[in-house]
């Protein structure tokens, strides 16, 4: 009888784990939890997946997963700028992943020829001013900046930021060595004051009368004008954007993306991940709530975004962009673009 009850009991035990163990997927991301989790909500629900979410600074989750070596338990890293994907991949810490769904999905110069990273959304760097002080007829060309009347007039933040630096390395890709250093040589004249502060900063000393125009991207003015504070919305509310170079090379665009991490523990489950991140769903809720451009074709743009207007968009493959960064940096230091 003994001997029965221990077989049956075994052979229940076969049958029915005692528990059963959801799938694991480590996300590192370096968009803010607001701004990413409630999408991976959605698809740990829809694939019973349990996603463990470590948030911080794009360039401290590299350094930490290159620390962290084989034993990282990272699966997928989600960062804003081509700039710190291309670093990503430079720095050995990601893993190729050939996908249909991927390649359908995500135009050819937004994702890295060697399927290491791909953009999800694209942003837009404009040039922003108040009607009532500039006439936009006047400024068609990120270039026109150089003018003499365009002296002392202009707030952009330091060339310590990573979008800077990265639509300088555009411009590289673009127009060569000798004519970006140029550029950059006069560029410095137009600003109006040492540069300082984020996106949001320069937008706020254009209302304020500190300078005529910034460059900015275009969700920080989305976050601006839909953001809880009366105040800031009001402050939004009287800029306007300015689509440069539109009869030329298109406005600097970069990118939000994600790559999936070498010897990722979870890797089927990462790779579906990045599969539904293109997904209609995923695409519409990740591009509004960001206040940034779909990468996938006829997904619609936020009221916020449509508002402001269609663009042409540049067209340089973003690898080139991030392996450029270093040259950006040297022109952007030797014109004293502090
Ligand atoms: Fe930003």
């Amino acid at each position: 009888m003994k001997q029965r009850v221990l077989v049956w009991l075994c052979a229940l035990t076969v049958a029915v784990p005692f528990f059963s163990q959801a799938q694991q997927l480590n996300v590192y991301s370096a968009r803010k939890e607001a701004l990413i989790k409630p999408i991976l909500d959605k698809f740990a629900e829809q694939n019973d997946v349990q996603i463990n979410l470590i948030t911080g600074g794009a360039d401290t989750l590299i350094s930490r997963i290159q620390r962290e070596g084989e034993l990282s338990p990272a699966d997928v890293l989600f960062t804003t700028d081509v700039g710190r994907l291309v670093r990503a991949k430079q720095a050995g810490i990601t893993d190729p992943y050939v996908s249909t769904e991927l390649q359908k999905h995500i135009p050819a110069n937004l994702r890295d020829a060697e399927h290491h990273w791909f953009a999800l959304t694209r942003r837009a760097r404009t040039i922003m001013y108040v009607p009532e002080r500039v006439d936009p007829d006047s400024l068609s060309r990120l270039e026109d900046l150089n003018k003499p009347e365009w002296q002392g007039r202009l707030c952009i933040r330091s060339s310590s930021n990573i979008y800077n630096q990265s639509m300088v390395a555009t411009l590289l890709a673009q127009l060569g060595s000798d004519a970006t250093q140029q550029w950059a040589n006069q560029f410095v004249n137009a600003f109006a004051r040492p540069p300082k502060g984020g996106d949001r900063d320069q937008i706020r000393a254009v209302v304020a009368g500190q300078c005529d125009v910034a460059i900015a991207n275009t969700y920080y003015l989305a976050g601006m004008l839909t953001d809880s504070d009366p105040a800031t919305r009001e402050i939004a509310k009287q800029v306007k954007v300015l689509w440069p170079n539109q009869q030329d090379r298109g406005t600097h665009v970069n990118i939000s993306g994600t790559a999936i991490i070498k010897g990722a523990p979870n890797k089927a489950i990462a790779q579906a991940l990045l599969d539904y991140m293109v997904s209609e769903e995923a695409q519409s809720w990740y591009a509004e709530t960001n206040g940034e451009y779909p990468v996938r074709e006829g997904v619609a743009w936020s009221q916020v975004l449509t508002d402001m207007g269609q663009f042409k968009a540049e067209n340089v493959p973003l690898e080139m962009v991030g392996e450029l960064n270093e040259e950006a940096l040297k022109i952007m230091d030797r014109a004293g673009w502090k």
